[in-house]
């Protein structure tokens, strides 16, 4: 995967959550206040902008700029926590013009520390840790960057599905009736889509 393919990747992440961001929304109308789907949409048309005319070819770089605009450019709980995704993957992938599944692992897992950090969440407590901590387990170094994305896609997809039979913990929706149990979690669902884009990108 090379530079090219991350700026493809960022075009398709923008139009995929302005298509979903209906539906991104009314999840999190059930679970929050509604404003999930703009946030996303808002965030990653922004993300895009930001790098689509970059003449840089490094990742780390590029996730830096991406997050850097995700983080300015939204708010909600979602908007810093979002962005801390794509500014620990830069970390991680600073210097590299070919993304390695060892730095998809380490900005990963640096990812889930952040989160961790910053929301005081834990894993079961119905938030977007409950995608992003399993995805970072699940990868190993030694994967192609194919092998390993097609893995996460896969793992995000099935641990965003399980957040429905979870109590929410932290967020808006420890406070609504029920506490969101039988449906998704609206940030998970918007990461496990951040994967499955990812992937499909990386396949083009
Ligand atoms: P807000 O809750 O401020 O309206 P959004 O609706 O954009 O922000 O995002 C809600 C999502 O943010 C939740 O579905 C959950 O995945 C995530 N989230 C909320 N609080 C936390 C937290 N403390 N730790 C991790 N993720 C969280
Ligand atoms: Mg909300």
């Amino acid at each position: 995967m090379k530079a090219k393919d991350l700026k493809s990747f960022f075009e398709a992440l923008a139009q995929c959550f302005e298509d979903e961001k209906e539906r991104l929304g009314d999840l999190d109308a059930v679970l929050g206040d509604g404003d999930h789907g703009s946030s996303m949409a808002k965030g990653f048309a922004k993300a895009y902008e930001a790098i689509k005319d970059k003449d840089d070819e490094d990742f780390g770089n590029l996730f830096h700029h991406a997050g850097k605009a995700l983080l300015t450019g939204i708010g909600g709980a979602s908007g810093p926590l979002f962005a801390m995704v794509l500014l620990e993957l830069g970390k991680a992938s600073l210097g590299q013009t070919e993304l390695s599944s060892a730095a998809l692992k380490a900005g990963l897992a640096g990812a889930a520390a952040a989160v961790q950090r910053l929301g005081k969440a834990q894993a079961g407590d119905k938030t977007m840790l409950d995608v992003l901590l399993p995805v970072s387990e699940a990868i190993s170094p030694n994967m192609t960057i194919n092998e390993a994305l097609e893995l996460t896609a896969k793992v995000a997809h099935d641990s965003a599905i399980q957040t429905s039979a979870m109590t929410a913990k932290k967020g808006r929706a420890q406070y609504v009736q029920g506490a969101g149990l039988g449906h998704p979690d609206p940030g998970a669902t918007s990461l496990a889509l951040f994967f499955q884009v990812f992937n499909q990108s990386c396949k083009r």
